[in-house]
């Protein structure tokens, strides 16, 4: 039986919905090529890569995330951890949708886990077009995302010059990563909404007085994300949202990899951590939820 490869499934789905691309070097619009590449009318052409994604920076650049910590991720989402935030993030978009297509961006989504299971839980309450597209600068997240995930648009692309037309996204979601937010405000439809996801002062707290107990690392005030987030946009609402996991043993370590927390630390504290045995971890999440403010039309 004919099998479509993965490469033939993602250039599909890009060739339906070729108006949102937009050339990263010169801004003009972009078509899907014989299901090979996505080129402008100046001819700068990228190529659909074999698992079915898109790189579309002009060069290279260097991240410090490398593949083991998406890896990482992968195993803590696929472990249930952040189940509750997906179903969070998840009815705040539908509640947010009346009959018209759903679109998301997940803005810096890593190796995709978190798009793909939100996309998952908005289809299983309310099956409906839905485009869901992911971008980010590393190479090996995205790449790691289109292996397993064949649904959504994935880009390689750098969010300070994002590879889309303006205002093609309803919904824009930035879940613990970096934002951008005049691009953020450039590709937002009119009545889209913005959810940035951000930790929350209880996130892994068990894992903090471990590692800072006594600096002022040990808490973590967000504050100034909010506020600069209200700069930007009308904050509409802040949920939150905080949970207990459990935590089986095979997940610290992975738990430890994945988080910022323990890159400064060293292997014997890690090693600690391990042998304390931490049954449970906090999850603490604060999700902003902002709309456009009237900007001048162009
Ligand atoms: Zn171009």
């Amino acid at each position: 039986m004919f099998q479509k490869s993965k490469r033939l499934i993602s250039a599909e789905i890009m060739e339906k919905h070729q108006e949102i691309f937009r050339c990263p070097l010169c801004k003009t619009p972009m078509q899907v090529i014989h299901l090979q590449s996505v080129v402008c009318g100046n001819q700068h052409c990228f190529d659909i890569a074999k698992h079915g994604y898109i790189n579309l920076l002009s060069r290279g650049i260097g991240t410090k995330y490398d593949k083991k910590i998406f890896e990482y991720r992968r195993l803590i989402s696929k472990g249930g951890l952040f189940n509750p935030l997906y179903v969070a993030l998840s009815q705040i978009i539908t509640a947010h949708s009346s009959n018209e297509p759903i679109s998301i961006l997940d803005a810096g989504c890593g190796e995709g886990s978190h798009l793909n299971n939100i996309q998952i839980e908005i289809n299983r309450k309310e099956p409906k077009a839905l485009l869901a597209v992911g971008i980010d600068i590393s190479k090996e997240g995205i790449s790691f995302a289109a292996a397993a995930y064949s649904n959504v648009i994935w880009c390689v692309a750098d969010i300070a010059n994002c590879p889309f037309t303006s205002q093609p996204f309803k919904f824009i979601l930035n879940i613990l990563s970096p934002a951008n937010y005049s691009e953020f405000e450039r590709l937002i439809s009119d009545d889209g909404l913005v959810i940035k996801v951000v930790p929350g002062q209880d996130y892994l707290k068990e894992l903090r007085e471990i590692f800072y107990k006594g600096s002022d690392k040990q808490t973590y005030s967000n504050s100034l994300t909010i506020s600069h987030f209200n700069n930007q946009f009308n904050l509409l609402d802040v949920k939150s949202i905080r949970y207990q996991v459990n935590l089986s043993k095979p997940l610290i370590g992975p738990l430890l990899g994945m988080t910022p927390l323990s890159w400064g630390t060293s292997k014997e504290r890690i090693e600690k951590v391990l042998q304390l045995n931490l049954k449970q971890v906090t999850m603490d999440f604060k999700i902003l939820i902002g709309s456009v403010k009237n900007k001048p039309h162009d």
